[in-house]
């Protein structure tokens, strides 16, 4: 390949690029540059001991949670956050820490905040959250949601940075590719799926960190199981990351990948090992 990429990540939320990181490490492993944003602290999401402390009556809560102030908690997400990308490798960690909920409406200038971290960083890949409508299961449709909101907001970023504008000092500069993470959709809508079965214990270690939404080990392990383990079963492996292309790519000529050609060729059992970990067995 021989690819020197700069990837950015951009997310609502600081949990929010976890859908793809095992991916995100491969690429920071091999020498490409990746920079996070979330575009929020969080500090609105998932504050799920405030939320059982709330649910106490008002005589058996702890003073401590209920008086906590909204600076305390986005501290607690920050460090979450830089110390999930470490797992990845992952060292430039930007919050732009816009509030919640996050409209384009309420903060247009995000936009130009997050259009100066792709003139700065010049990005070749861009992953942002799904600009698609939610589906019948997930957020109402039409519904306000942060994610969406990112989505839109960093698409216009990322047009503004294509286009000069009076008073820049830099080149404009064009992201050659954006992918949304396959999480927000079904898995036949998936353009392709990262094998990241190599980094499942990451992705676990990873989900660890959110303790601030209530995560622990088993709930860690369980969740990346059956998510990571449904794309990856989808695709033939064991664990993956799916990715949906934000329009069709142009390309030179047809590739096939190399994991596609050996797959091609490999004996059932090699196959079946590689999607479970352990051999048929042979009597
Ligand atoms: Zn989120």
């Amino acid at each position: 390949m021989g690819q020197n990429l700069r990837i950015l990540s951009v997310n609502a939320h600081p949990h929010d690029f976890t859908h793809y990181a095992g991916t995100l490490g491969i690429h920071a492993a091999s020498g490409d540059e990746v920079t996070v944003v979330s575009i929020t602290t969080g500090e609105a999401t998932h504050n799920e001991a405030l939320h059982d402390e709330l649910m106490k009556p008002e005589v058996e809560r702890d003073p401590a949670i209920i008086n906590q102030r909204a600076g305390d908690y986005s501290a607690v997400k920050a460090k979450e956050l830089e110390e999930a990308c470490a797992i990845f490798g992952i060292t430039d960690v930007r919050i732009l820490g816009f509030s919640q909920p996050y409209r384009v409406s309420l903060f247009p200038e995000s936009i130009d905040a997050l259009r100066d971290v792709i003139m700065e960083t010049r990005p070749h890949v861009m992953i942002t959250q799904s600009p698609h409508t939610a589906t019948r299961n997930g957020m109402a449709a039409r519904m306000p949601d942060d994610h969406e909101e990112t989505a839109f907001m960093s698409l216009e970023a990322r047009s503004r940075a294509a286009t000069a504008t009076p008073g820049d000092t830099v080149a404009p500069h064009t992201i050659a590719a954006i992918y949304y993470p396959g999480v927000y959709y079904q898995n036949d809508e998936f353009d392709f799926v990262v094998d990241i079965s190599d980094w499942f214990e990451k992705r676990v270690a990873a989900e660890n960190k959110y303790i601030s939404q209530g995560h622990y080990p088993a709930w860690s392990r369980k969740r990346m199981e059956v998510s990571l383990g449904n794309a990856g079963w989808f695709a033939g492996t064991m664990y993956g990351e799916g990715f949906v292309r934000d329009k069709t790519e142009l390309v030179p000529r047809i590739t096939v990948a190399e994991s596609a050609l050996r797959r091609a060729t490999e004996p059932v059992g090699d196959h079946y090992e590689r999607m479970v970990g352990e051999r048929p067995p042979t009597d």
